[in-house]
């Protein structure tokens, strides 16, 4: 396919002179998700969806977050130049998307991360026939097999409910897995408050503010951990700096959220893991 072009700025639509998830700032940015890996600052105008660019505006503030922004539903079709554009659910994190591209009679897809596994906190990942699928695998070898997610879950709440005097951290990025481990742990029956580090309260907050419910969250900072025992107590930092960090008395397990370790790395660092 002729009219899709890989640039030094990133993956490039000649037709509709739009870049998909760019490396560096340029004119017109299409968007799939907010993770800093995929959205950058410094583009003149930026489409994606409007979760996504209000996911980036949080992250980047205002000013950052493209000079102008674009927002397109799942589904919504526009012309971009000469192409017809729009964006399918690719169930990874609140607002991810594959960008759908048609020209000439052929139809790409840039799926961007995504997920087929059940997520209450964002749309399914969505089948879209196409002629060219571009696609990440970052976990796509064999090594990585992860765990049942709500297998993991219980065995986290039982490891709660026989330490009660014991504060549990839990190590999550702040966007999308930390959303995620929460509505399971509601799914698993925990509707406690859950204590959250700072840098991850703004990012519920706007899930929350987008229809998805996480129960009570509290800010908790760390030198207030004593107070937190029966708590679960999520922080951003991964495994081992979070243990680390943390290792005081009241600390039992330090779990972590292992999509990106394999099972020798985990072995390593000793922990428990969520997929
Ligand atoms: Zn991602």
């Amino acid at each position: 396919m002729d009219w899709l072009e890989l640039k030094p700025e990133g993956l490039f639509c000649v037709p509709g002179a739009f870049y998909i998830d760019p490396l560096q700032p340029v004119a017109h940015a299409v968007i799939t998700h907010g993770h800093s890996d995929h959205a950058r600052p410094g583009h003149e105008l930026v489409t994606g969806t409007p979760e996504t660019l209000a996911i980036m505006r949080l992250r980047m503030g205002e000013g950052r977050a493209g000079h102008t922004q674009q927002a397109l539903g799942y589904g919504e079709v526009i012309s971009i130049g000469d192409v017809q554009v729009w964006l399918a659910p690719a169930g990874h994190v609140l607002g991810s998307a594959q960008v759908v591209m048609e020209y000439r009679g052929q139809r790409a897809v840039v799926s961007g991360d995504y997920k087929r596994a059940p997520d209450p906190t964002c749309v399914p990942f969505e089948v879209v026939p196409c002629d060219l699928f571009v696609t990440e695998a970052t976990f796509g070898l064999p090594v990585f097999r992860l765990p049942d997610p709500a297998h993991e879950i219980a065995k986290l709440l039982h490891d709660v409910r026989l330490f009660p005097e014991r504060t549990h951290v839990v190590g999550c990025y702040a966007l999308g897995k930390c959303q995620r481990l929460i509505a399971l742990l509601r799914e698993g029956g925990y509707h406690a408050p859950l204590w959250l580090h700072g840098a991850l309260l703004p990012m519920c907050k706007l899930y929350e503010g987008f229809g998805v419910p996480l129960g009570n969250c509290v800010l908790q900072r760390l030198q207030r951990r004593v107070r937190c025992a029966e708590a679960l107590f999520l922080r951003l930092h991964r495994p081992l700096q979070t243990a680390g960090r943390v290792g005081c008395q009241t600390l039992l397990s330090v779990w972590h959220q292992g999509g990106c370790m394999s099972a020798r790395e985990r072995k390593r660092v000793g922990s428990n893991s969520l997929s």
